[in-house]
């Protein structure tokens, strides 16, 4: 057995995450979650991710980020921000500068606290939507840089890294968790839960993957 075997997971209370969070408790012994709020435009988010912790009996942790909306205020943050895609290779609207590398470190300095030598998240390159701060050479360069700062040896984890939205969705379906994702977890921009209010990016992505998981699995059968 490893010597440690202990992980934080970063965790949003959303699909992506929630997944992670499955995975995770299948890898690792002891599991501990922890969410940044960053005054989201919904608390909701942060409701969720207590529920899914609670219900999952793992720790939570919940960091208070708000320098990052101080300093860079977005769509997700900002109601006078409309939610919507880069134009001619620009960001989408949605893109917080720095959010990854703040967020991986800071979950690195908790897992060093805590005696954890993983960090899980559910970063993803797929269907990334244009973030530089998801590519898998920024997840690698930040783990080398972390080492390096606290001369230490953690773990970044990126189970989805290559997975695009119906193979996500049959990871937690593989978990035994594929109910249970769609139901409590939280990924629309406008703050509804489930199968979401259907119209923003994050809905359209996510029913696109579902749809297309449901439509592979009823082929296969
Ligand atoms: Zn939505």
């Amino acid at each position: 057995m490893e010597k440690n075997n202990k992980a934080v997971v970063v965790f949003s209370g959303g699909q992506d995450s929630t997944t992670c969070l499955f995975w995770a408790l299948k890898k690792f012994e002891s599991v501990e979650v922890v969410t940044f709020d960053y005054n989201q435009r919904h608390k909701e988010e942060i409701e969720v991710a207590k529920e899914i912790a609670d219900d999952q009996q793992v720790r939570h942790h919940i960091l208070d980020m708000s320098l990052l909306n101080q300093l860079a205020p977005n769509a997700l943050t900002r109601d006078d921000i409309e939610v919507k895609d880069g134009e001619d290779g620009e960001l989408p609207s949605t893109f917080v500068p720095g959010r990854n590398l703040l967020f991986l470190s800071f979950a690195t300095i908790l897992a060093r606290q805590i005696g954890a030598k993983h960090i899980v998240t559910g970063v993803c390159e797929t269907d990334f939507s244009g973030y530089p701060d998801c590519r898998d050479v920024f997840v690698k360069s930040l783990n080398v840089t972390l080492n390096l700062s606290m001369d230490d040896e953690f773990v970044i984890h990126t189970p989805l890294m290559w997975l695009d939205k119906a193979e996500t969705w049959e990871m937690a379906d593989d978990l035994g968790a594929f109910e249970y994702v769609r139901e409590k977890t939280l990924t629309c921009y406008n703050g509804i839960r489930g199968d979401g209010c259907g119209e923003c990016p994050a809905c359209e992505l996510r029913r696109n993957g579902l749809h297309t998981y449901i439509a592979e699995k009823e082929g296969a059968e």
